[in-house]
């Protein structure tokens, strides 16, 4: 068993944390709320003082962020938790970020005898929760092997990407699909609703022909359909509006940057903005639901 310190234990990170102390690890934990610190903690986790001190004398250290800004500042600007590692501690961020943080995070750490993978995750707040995550890793081989074994503790499934930032593009091409099938399946549910049809009834057609999806099988946007999904907790819980939207201008920059043609991806984001701006950033990203109901 494994010494880990864990930084971000929010929607995904407080229960990702919490099946790394069912397994058996000592977990420190630190997040800048100090209610969901004390909710990890309720669960066996140790409580951190500060980033530095979840940083301090762990063998593996995990942080579950917002973004890429946050994650540089953590470990190279503000908090310069790269100064107050130790060069055995293996840095594992599953943020969904920009590849270019992930890169600039590792080349510093590099520089300094630390070792990091990028480890984005897929699979939401119910993967976190049950255990079923999939990880997707970007790093040197040799760190990854040592990472599995503890990544399995939270997820079913490990991918080896590539090098550094290749777990984050691999993630923002799987979050961009997913916006693009999220929109459709709320766009076809709205249109059978609309001429008369149950949305259950046509969700289980849906579900056996083919238009079946990831949205549509396990995590239907339409409220009632499907109990324990967002979309029956008005929205509550999740993956927010506003990830979903950076996540949506990763892909976008990732696409200017390789010349890559992505106009379904570029029309997901208009809509996931004008949606965000209706008032629905923090709430789940299944909410789109609510772009195409009828006054
Ligand atoms: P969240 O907002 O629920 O959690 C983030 C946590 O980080 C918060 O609790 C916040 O207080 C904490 N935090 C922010 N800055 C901090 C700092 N400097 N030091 C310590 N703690 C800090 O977000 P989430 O839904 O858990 O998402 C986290 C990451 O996982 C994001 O990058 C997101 O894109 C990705 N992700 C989310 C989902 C999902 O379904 N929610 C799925 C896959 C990936």
């Amino acid at each position: 068993m494994a010494t880990i310190g864990f930084i971000g234990v929010g929607n995904m990170g407080g229960p990702m944390a919490c099946n790394l102390v069912k397994a058996g690890h000592q977990v420190k934990v630190f997040d800048l709320s100090a209610e969901l610190v004390q909710t990890v903690v309720e669960q066996g986790a140790a409580k951190a003082a500060s980033a530095i001190d979840a940083a301090t004398d762990v063998e593996v250290l995990i942080s579950m962020l917002p973004s890429g800004q946050i994650v540089e500042d953590l470990y190279l600007h503000e908090t310069r938790l790269l100064d107050h590692l130790d060069t055995r501690t293996l840095v594992i961020d599953c943020s969904t970020i920009a590849p270019e943080n992930a890169i600039t995070v590792a080349k510093a750490a590099r520089l300094k005898g630390i070792t990091t993978l990028d480890a984005p995750v897929s699979g939401g707040v119910g993967g976190a929760k049950a255990g079923t995550l999939t990880f997707i890793v970007g790093g040197e081989k040799s760190a990854f092997e040592k990472a599995e074994p503890i990544l399995r503790n939270m997820g079913k499934n490990v991918f080896h990407a590539g090098n550094h930032g290749a777990g984050q593009i691999a993630k923002i091409c799987n979050n961009m699909l997913l916006a693009v099938h999220m929109i459709g399946t709320a766009e076809a549910l709205q249109l059978g609703v609309d001429n008369g049809l149950d949305p259950a009834v046509l969700s289980q057609i849906m579900l056996q022909s083919s238009g079946r999806n990831w949205s549509l099988e396990l995590y239907n946007p339409w409220p009632g359909v499907m109990p324990s999904v967002p979309s029956s907790n008005d929205y509550n819980g999740g993956f927010q509006v506003n990830l979903m939207n950076k996540d949506l201008g990763l892909a976008l920059e990732a696409a200017t940057k390789s010349h890559s043609a992505t106009p379904m991806g570029a029309l997901a984001k208009a809509l996931f903005e004008l949606h965000g701006s209706k008032g629905f950033g923090k709430k789940d990203f299944s909410s789109i639901q609510k772009l195409f109901a009828k006054e």
